[in-house]
């Protein structure tokens, strides 16, 4: 049975007068990988920060159900104890606080202690370039090790639902490979997780789904792989004629 994780009905959300989104609907499933790719300026941001509970003092309208429950309202720190976790745009490291400590903070909603150290030598494993900085301050990693950073430290909460925004941005092209093959195996291992991506092709091919937004509406959705073989999708997002 298709167990129904996120949905988000009719959701609109204003900037003042700025709509940036303007009444879209999107399901997530459990096990799924589901992408949200688009322009810049789309509204994709927006809709990821409505799911958290972290925009700023706007207006947001519709519905927003996470593991059956409204979450409409919420705030980041409870839905953490949810289990749903986000890695913002822009990673949003504790730049003061060590490698080893991040790691630490991810967990704060766990204590089984053995079982925390045993995840951090998991992702140390996975970024050796982390175990070797891990008493370094974050804020001198480099953009990619600050990616991986983050995604790690949201994995340590163990959560049901990852949101993840924009990963790929700013990267080089080896370290988006290395990030969209950590995203393929947490997928793989059973985490949901909803991808908001400008790197539409790297996207597409990782995700199950897809929805495609365009000026604060869902314009386009259906099955990823069909999406990278439909020429409207081509023509306008994978920078094929
Ligand atoms: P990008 O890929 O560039 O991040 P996006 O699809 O994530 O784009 P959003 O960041 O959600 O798009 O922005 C949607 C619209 O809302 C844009 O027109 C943007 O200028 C506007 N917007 C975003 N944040 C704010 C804000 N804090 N105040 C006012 N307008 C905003």
């Amino acid at each position: 049975m298709v167990e129904n994780v996120l949905r988000v009905s009719n959701l609109k959300v204003a900037y003042g007068g700025i709509k940036a989104v303007k009444g879209i609907d999107l399901e997530v499933n459990k096990g799924e990988l589901i992408t949200l790719i688009g322009a810049n300026g789309a509204g994709k941001t927006t809709t990821l920060k409505a799911i958290t509970g972290t925009l700023p003092d706007c207006k947001v309208e519709g519905d927003i159900i996470y593991n059956g429950k409204s979450i409409k309202g919420s705030n980041s720190f409870n839905l953490v104890n949810d289990q749903l976790a986000m890695v913002p745009e822009g990673r949003g490291v504790f730049t003061r606080m060590t490698i080893q400590e991040n790691l630490m903070m991810g967990a704060f909603t766990r204590n089984d202690k053995a079982g925390i150290n045993a995840d951090i030598e998991k992702w140390f494993s996975v970024f050796p370039r982390l175990k070797e900085r891990a008493a370094q301050l974050a804020g001198t990693l480099s953009g990619g090790e600050q990616q991986m950073l983050a995604m790690a430290r949201a994995l340590m909460s163990h959560p049901k639902l990852l949101l993840l925004d924009e990963p790929s941005m700013g990267l080089s092209p080896i370290m988006v490979e290395k990030i969209f093959e950590v995203v393929r195996t947490v997928s793989a291992e059973g985490v949901t997780i909803l991808l908001v991506e400008q790197n539409a092709k790297l996207a597409l091919q990782a995700a199950n789904r897809a929805y495609v937004m365009d000026s604060g509406l869902i314009t386009m959705s259906g099955d990823a792989k069909d999406m990278l073989n439909d020429p409207k999708v081509q023509a306008a997002y994978l920078g094929e004629a």
